[in-house]
């Protein structure tokens, strides 16, 4: 029979690596919070028309990286492939704009592109984001930009590089749209099939291209930051004056354009250049998308958010200790000694232990081996003896020392073998 496997590019979580996944979160939770955020959960499945419109026909999402269904020959269904278009249509559903005249949602889950698998790039991957509806800008910008950083910079990620950049508005990108097309058609035959084929479909593209070929005539490209208006230029200066007096750095990166047609405006990417990452290096990346919500059906509504991919934070960090609660095992003799090894296990962990047994029918000395590869601290042993006399033996699995200590008010023998206070 063949072997079942995992999708390609769809990874398992073992208990052992999701310590490491649950401080992440939990401190992204925590930070949203502090600046105002409150959690939004979606569902994995929309209808595909909304991330066309939403995300744009010409970019590499909707292309070729959707997983798109029919479901049962009724509606055309996508797996969200990221979050910004799912809470933009939740924002309107539930016309949250009436109710509140600036919205802050923040969210984690899964998301879903056929990309080429490779390290620090998946199918099924998780990003956490954050969504701002309700103000223009520029100030809310750079606190939120500052609030990533500072995030990050909790994780114990910073080496990192924020580039900046500002796309101005609708009026601006066809005007510089256009300004590139100029100076890209004279060089059409020399750049890459992909470049040749973006001409047509989504030229500003081309600037973030990784060929060779394209690399000289990007170079010499005409930059959008000198095609802004007057209130794109105060608008990106705002940003960039709060900044500053944060003392957030950023770098001003006008070729960055990203892969998502919904931006106006402020545009970010955050990269990283410690741990173990390697070419996938964009940790986050966000901006201003004043046009969504509009382009969806509602009123024109301001709205600015990022998203950050959680597989990338993880190997930013690299190997951080895993810091789950010490935990402690009890084996026992025989029979007999199970039964009250079910009996201490509960009571320990009504006091607050992570408590793993084993009840099996094994020696205790095989019972011990396997204890001590556990990455447990600490084993009770149980047997006859003990049970007769009322008390319980104890071992440190790590570091040297055993004892034993009576039945009664064992919590707080535990408690001080493990260094911490009864729960
Ligand atoms: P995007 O939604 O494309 O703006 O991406 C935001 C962040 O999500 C990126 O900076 C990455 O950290 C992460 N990300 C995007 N695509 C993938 C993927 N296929 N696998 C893992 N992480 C991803």
């Amino acid at each position: 029979m063949t072997k079942l496997r995992a999708v390609k590019g769809m990874n398992d979580l073992l208990p052992e690596e999701l310590g490491r996944w649950r401080r992440l979160e939990s401190i992204f939770r925590e930070t949203a919070e502090r600046y105002g955020f409150g959690e939004i959960r979606t569902p994995l499945l929309e209808p595909t028309e909304l991330f066309v419109r939403s995300i744009g026909e010409a970019t590499d999402i909707v292309e070729k990286e959707m997983y798109t269904f029919h479901d049962k020959g009724e509606k055309n269904l996508t797996l969200r492939p990221e979050g910004t278009a799912s809470c933009a249509r939740a924002y309107l559903e539930h016309t949250v704009g009436a109710r509140e005249a600036i919205t802050r949602w923040y969210y984690l889950g899964p998301m879903f592109r056929r990309e080429r698998p490779t390290r620090g790039r998946y199918r099924q991957f998780h990003q956490a984001g954050v969504e701002v509806y309700g103000d223009p800008g520029p100030f809310i910008d750079a606190e939120i930009i500052d609030m990533l950083v500072r995030f990050l910079s909790e994780l114990g990620i910073v080496d990192l590089r924020v580039l900046l950049n500002s796309l101005g508005d609708q009026e601006t990108r066809q005007n510089y749209r256009e300004a590139l097309i100029r100076y890209l058609e004279p060089h059409r035959g020399s750049l890459s099939a992909d470049s040749q084929r973006r001409l047509e479909t989504n030229p500003l593209r081309i600037l973030d291209s990784k060929a060779p070929e394209d690399q000289a005539i990007i170079e010499d490209a005409p930059s959008i930051l000198e095609h802004l208006s007057e209130e794109d230029q105060a608008h990106f200066d705002g940003v960039r004056r709060t900044l500053d007096r944060l003392g957030t750095p950023y770098e001003i990166e006008p070729r960055l354009v990203r892969g998502l047609d919904y931006y106006s405006r402020t545009l970010f990417e955050v990269q990283g250049r410690g741990g173990e990452l390697g070419a996938q290096n964009a940790l986050a990346g966000g901006g201003r998308y004043d046009g969504m919500i509009e382009e969806l059906g509602g009123k024109a509504t301001p709205a600015f958010g990022f998203a950050l991919g959680i597989e990338r934070l993880l190997l930013a960090m690299g190997e951080a200790e895993d810091e789950s609660r010490p935990r402690v095992m009890i084996l026992a003799a025989n029979d007999e000694a199970r039964v009250e090894a079910v009996a201490l296990a509960r009571e320990l962990r009504d006091a607050g232990f992570n408590i793993e047994t084993d009840l099996r029918g094994t020696s205790l000395k095989s019972q011990l081996r396997r204890a001590d590869r556990s990455g447990a601290a600490l084993a009770l042993i149980l047997g006859d003896d003990e049970l007769a006399r009322g008390v319980v033996q104890w071992k440190r699995l790590e570091g040297e020392g055993s004892g034993e200590s009576p039945r009664e008010g064992i919590a707080s023998v535990v408690a001080e073998l493990l260094g911490q206070k009864v729960g």
